[in-house]
This record gives structure tokens, C-alpha cells and sequence, in this order.
């Protein structure tokens, strides 16, 4: 149980763990304070439209024991087929994330994931009634507004926590994607579309998420695409649930959408709401920067394999070794409105 001694000093400088531990996701165990894992209070389902598919989709959310992790289900399947949210799973990053298990997939996995993540959820059950998660308005917004209707419930099992040793690169032609040690949780993105609504926005950002909400900030970054794109992926019988009610649509010029954008910077938003959903398959909240350059879902997948077969490049820290979880991570949990 050793930690540096520059941690040991901020952790000093910056914690009360007493005023913490009052609001009851800490608490002192064997000597140690814990931060507890998290669940869901009650079931809660919502239904909506599959990008893939076009179909109405049934998603029902439900508690899980400690230590279960996300799973989902296909309850549309006899017997139903039981699909771990992991980077082991991944069998598909076209145009989203898909998880399979014994043949059997459930794809566009990210956006829920992301909201799973933004809400430091760390057990659940995810019932599906078809091979994809509904798309729902493009964001992480509706899976979060059904998650804290549900409620979260803390568990007395200590949350773990997967801290990034070293700096792991993944390359794709100009594109890239980076972890690497950080006493925290930070996500940099940069896009660089050549194309008039996104050169006059920013296309560049990093959120370090000790001082930013991932409710006000990143949840509510819809997807986006092109027109043209849209009809030839419709044509090939593809995105056959994709219109401008999830997602925003331009044409060469312009956004089609009546409604505005959510942030000016919406589109490089999106992108890190997407990262933090893939990051996530990791299995724990990363201790750790992820940085990336026009990654997307497949480089982001590639990172995670990459960083989870070096053994040397990261580790497990379960949060009862209190002082090895840096102030910056704990401080968002702890927040009455975390998310
Ligand atoms: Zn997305």
C-alpha cells in the first residue's frame, strides 16, 4: 500500500474526509476509508428507436450485486444470452461500438456506457429486446435522466479503480489515440473536419472532470453526420433508424436540423462522450488522460486492448487503499450532483 509522497501530501492539502465520508459514499473500513460501489435503486425501462434496425427497441435497466460489473442481456433470446461490457467482447467498431458473446451481439453500447461511466455507476443489468441500444436523441442525456430516476444505490464493496502506469500510443494513418498517467480523469479531443459548420467550431477540447460536470458538459454532445453519408448507408440497408431526431444531420453547407446546437462545440463533445463510453469497457473508472487526435470508435477500442495486454502499464486500486485514489477522482464522486 504505498503511494507517492507527493499524492500523500495533496491528498493532505486537499481532503477532509470527515466532511466527505458524511454525505455516505465513504466510508472507514479495517482502518481505511472506502468509496463505496455504486447501483441502480430501482428497475427502470424506456423505449426507443434502433439507428441500425429502425425498430422500437425495450431497454430495462436493473440493480446488480457488487462486483457484477455492466451486463447486458438479450431478452428477446431463449435462453437469454448474457454479454459483459468489456474490451474483451468488442467484435464490431463500425459505425458504433458492438459487444458480442457466443454469437449474440448488442451494438451502439457507447452512449449508455458514457452515461454509466458519467454517473460512476458500477453495477447493472441491461435488458434489450433487439441487438442494439435505442439510439434515443443521439446523447447520453435520456439513459442518464432514466438512471437518476431510477436512483443510485451505494453497495458496501469498495469501488476499484484502474490506474494508468505508462504512456500507451495507438496510430491509424494522422489519426491517434493516448493514455497516459494523470492524478485524475481528463479527456482531450481534437477533430478537423474540413467543412464550414465545424471549422467555425472549436474542435479542440479537454475536460478534466475534477472540475467539470459530465452532466452539463459532455452528456447532451448528440452524434453527427452528413446527408450524404446517411442515404448511402441507407441504401445499403444500413442507419435505417437515423434522422435529424437523433443526431445532427449537415448537408455540404449546413445543419438541416430546426433545432440548434446544444454547444457551439457540440460535434468535439460528442467525440469525448464517445471515448469515455469506450473507456469504460475497461471494466473500472480509469485513473489515467486519454487524448486522442480524429480517433474513433475503433482506434479508441485498440487503445484499450493495447493498454489491458501490458500488464506494466496499469494497475487495480481498490478505493479501501483510500490513499492511493487521487482527491481529483474522489471529489466528483462525493458531489451531491454528481454527473
Ligand atoms: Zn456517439
Amino acid at each position: 500500500m504505498s503511494s507517492s509522497k507527493g499524492q500523500d501530501a495533496e491528498l493532505r492539502a486537499n481532503v477532509s474526509v470527515d466532511s466527505i465520508s458524511s454525505i455516505g459514499a465513504i466510508t472507514k473500513r479495517s482502518g481505511f476509508f472506502m468509496i463505496k460501489q455504486r447501483t441502480l435503486t430501482n428497475v427502470i425501462t424506456g423505449t426507443g428507436v434502433g439507428l441500425h434496425t429502425g425498430v422500437k427497441i425495450c431497454l430495462t435497466l436493473h440493480p446488480a450485486r457488487a462486483n457484477t460489473g455492466i451486463i447486458f442481456r438479450r431478452v428477446d433470446i431463449e435462453p437469454v444470452v448474457e454479454i459483459p461490457a468489456t474490451v474483451e467482447n468488442v467484435s464490431s467498431t463500425r459505425l458504433s461500438t458492438t459487444l458480442e458473446c457466443n454469437n449474440v451481439q448488442v451494438s451502439t453500447v457507447e452512449h449508455l456506457m458514457s452515461a454509466f461511466a458519467g454517473l460512476g455507476i458500477d453495477n447493472a443489468y441491461v435488458d434489450v429486446t433487439a441487438g442494439e441500444v435505442p439510439i434515443m436523441d443521439g446523447s447520453a442525456h435520456p439513459f442518464l435522466f432514466l438512471m437518476e430516476s431510477a436512483g443510485i444505490t451505494l453497495q458496501n464493496a469498495p469501488k476499484k479503480f484502474m490506474r494508468v502506469k505508462k504512456k500507451i500510443v495507438v496510430r491509424e494513418s494522422d489519426k491517434w489515440a493516448k493514455f497516459e498517467p494523470y492524478n485524475g480523469f481528463r479527456v482531450s479531443f481534437k477533430i478537423d473536419f474540413d467543412h464550414p459548420v465545424l471549422k467555425n467550431s472549436n474542435q479542440n477540447v479537454s475536460i478534466d472532470f475534477a472540475n467539470e460536470s459530465y452532466k452539463n458538459n459532455i452528456s447532451r454532445a448528440r452524434t453527427f453526420g452528413f446527408m450524404s453519408d446517411l442515404e448511402r448507408l441507407q441504401e445499403a440497408g444500413l442507419a435505417q433508424g437515423a434522422s435529424d431526431k437523433n443526431a445532427i444531420v449537415m448537408n455540404q453547407f449546413h445543419i438541416l436540423n430546426d433545432d440548434q446546437l446544444r454547444f457551439q462545440d457540440e460535434f468535439v463533445r460528442h467525440k469525448i462522450l464517445d471515448a469515455i463510453g469506450d473507456i469504460y469497457l475497461l471494466g473500472y473508472p480509469l485513473i489515467g488522460s486519454f487524448s486522442a487526435y480524429k480517433s474513433g470508435h475503433f482506434l479508441n477500442n485498440r487503445l484499450l486492448a493495447t493498454l489491458k495486454q501490458d500488464q506494466s502499464a496499469w494497475e487495480l486500486i481498490e478505493s479501501d487503499d483510500f490513499e492511493r485514489v487521487p482527491t481529483t477522482i474522489i471529489r466528483p464522486l462525493v458531489a451531491e450532483n454528481y454527473g
